[in-house]
């Protein structure tokens, strides 16, 4: 398109919202015929509320455990470390990040750090294989984990030298508009849109659940990011042109391998706005498909 053209259009995508790098990006948005969205705090809000939390065993007491979580979970900018970090402080609990050493993001897994010498790992059923085999989860946790989730929840694990010590549920809903957005790419004749998330089957069927009418094709749970990339490319190779929008570390490497990717602005990571080719600058997910009709257009005035 002509250079005017294309500066127009990107000043109309940054009063909607969407920061977009460059003239060649809007004219690839043009082309999608493919989307994937992350699930948590990409469909999501990202706000999670805390169902359900037990200590395991008696070594540890609840204060305790609870210090050390709220106290690593400050360091990470994760929705679930937000929700964590916040059950401490409504239990009085006072974090005190300046007490962790060796702190570590495991993406698609969750965090580690050490607190007072002990090693505690944050995170979902990746993080509970690392409690040594010795030490594996008694009969009584297992129900335990299996009772409380109520519909689609996302279950945690604390693991503590090699041990597990906490349990807990937790759960988050769709953004408004999410359903909508899914819909309108359809009409728009967008063939494949489908989900990659890092969280649990059980929360992603739910996500699918409240979203109604707007049906996925397809979705892949307890991704790793590198999981994300394969899956992207898949979905490149198979439907065409994709887009990628997703907020978090993980997504960082699969926002880079789709054709246009997409991060969150406003509640999203660093890493993911770096690699991101546009940046929503706000929580309307709406206008996703609205971007697509923007690059549309532009192309239109090339031909
Ligand atoms: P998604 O792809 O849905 O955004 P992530 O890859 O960020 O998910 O996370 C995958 C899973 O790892 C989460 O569902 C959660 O169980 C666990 N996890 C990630 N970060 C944390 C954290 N800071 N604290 C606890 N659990 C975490
Ligand atoms: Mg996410």
């Amino acid at each position: 398109s002509t250079p005017v053209a294309t500066f127009c259009a990107l000043l109309t995508a940054a009063r909607i919202g969407i920061l977009i790098k460059g003239g060649d990006i809007l004219e690839s948005l043009g082309e999608i015929t493919a989307v994937a969205f992350d699930k948590t705090g990409t469909i999501t809000r990202g706000e999670f509320s805390i169902h359900a939390f037990h200590a395991v065993g008696d070594k540890v007491q609840m204060a305790h455990l609870l210090y050390w979580i709220s106290s690593i979970e400050s360091k990470s900018s994760h929705p679930m470390a937000a929700a964590l970090v916040d059950y401490g402080h409504s239990k009085s609990i006072q974090p005190k990040p300046e007490n962790v050493t060796e702190f570590r993001i495991l993406p698609g897994e969750g965090v580690h750090g050490v607190i007072h010498g002990r090693h505690v790992y944050i995170g979902n059923k990746r993080a509970l294989a690392r409690a040594s085999s010795c030490h594996t989860a008694p009969e009584e946790t297992k129900t335990m984990v299996g009772a409380h989730p109520k519909g689609g929840a996302s279950v945690g694990y604390v693991i503590c030298d090699g041990e597990l010590v906490g349990v807990f549920s937790l759960s988050d809903d769709c953004r408004t508009g999410a359903a909508e957005a899914i819909q309108e790419l359809r009409t728009m004749g967008i063939s494949s849109v489908v989900m990659l998330t890092g969280d649990s089957a059980e929360a992603a069927m739910h996500a699918q659940e409240q979203l109604h009418a707007g049906v996925l094709d397809e979705i892949h749970s307890e991704l790793l990011p590198a999981d994300k990339v394969r899956l992207v490319g898949a979905l490149k190779a198979k439907a065409g042109p994709t887009m990628m929008v997703g907020d978090g570390i993980n997504d960082a490497p699969a926002l880079a391998m789709a054709d246009v990717g997409v991060s969150m602005g406003i509640s999203g990571s660093a890493a993911a706005m770096e690699t991101s080719h546009a940046t929503l600058m706000s929580s309307d997910i709406l206008r996703i498909p609205e971007a697509v009709r923007l690059g549309r257009r532009v192309r239109r005035t090339i031909a």
